[in-house]
């Protein structure tokens, strides 16, 4: 089992600047969230992934992040180190981890995505689709695409078409959104997303 874990965007720097492109934040009239109502994409998906290497440790799976601790590395560079040690080190499975955002900030749920065509990725999707709904399907929107069979859907996402393993990328409910933001922010709603992922991690190499 070898896991490359990423958390999309960047983060927050030595001097608490928030690293990211500007569409990567938010800010709510109401709430703290990071501070002032402001919710960083990036620093949750990290916060995320961190519980999920905190579970993969304890189970002794390995894994190697893909992100920087706050630089928001290029996906080409996240690509290249992926695709180098799936070559060079041991070949694994991909996980993008991230949060939504929508135009009028009314979007909610949650959506897994595959690059488009029958890939080795639709059954990681399809496991974690499974986990995800028994753990949290009464918490959460669950959005899905089945026209084409399976509940993931397709994206020419950049880290998904150019990495050479399976790889999903999740978009883990809309940060943009006051009630999806809020459920980010429950411990118990995000330590179940981490389980998900864990789960699923073990699921697909059984
Ligand atoms: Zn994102």
């Amino acid at each position: 089992m070898f896991v490359f874990l990423d958390a999309g965007h960047g983060g927050l720097d030595h001097s608490g600047n928030y690293v990211s492109a500007p569409g990567k934040q938010f800010r709510h009239n109401r709430g703290s969230f990071h501070g002032d109502g402001w919710f960083y994409e990036g620093v949750w998906n990290r916060t995320l992934v961190q519980q999920v290497e905190w579970k993969l440790q304890r189970l002794g799976i390995e894994y190697l992040p893909l992100h920087h601790d706050y630089v928001d590395l290029s996906l080409e560079q996240r690509v290249e180190k992926a695709n180098w040690y799936h070559r060079n080190y041991q070949p694994g499975i991909l996980v993008s981890t991230h949060a939504n955002a929508s135009v009028n900030h009314d979007g909610r749920g949650y959506e897994i995505f595959t690059s488009p065509g029958v890939t080795g990725a639709d059954r990681l999707a399809e496991i974690h689709w499974d986990q995800t709904e028994t753990l949290l399907g009464d918490r959460i929107t669950m959005r899905s695409d089945t026209s084409d069979g399976d509940h993931d859907k397709e994206a020419n996402f950049f880290i998904l078409r150019r990495t050479l393993m399976p790889a999903i990328l999740i978009e883990h409910l809309f940060f943009d959104n006051f009630a999806d933001a809020s459920l980010l922010f429950d411990d118990e709603v995000q330590e179940l997303f981490a389980e998900a992922q864990v789960r699923t991690i073990i699921e697909y190499f059984r």
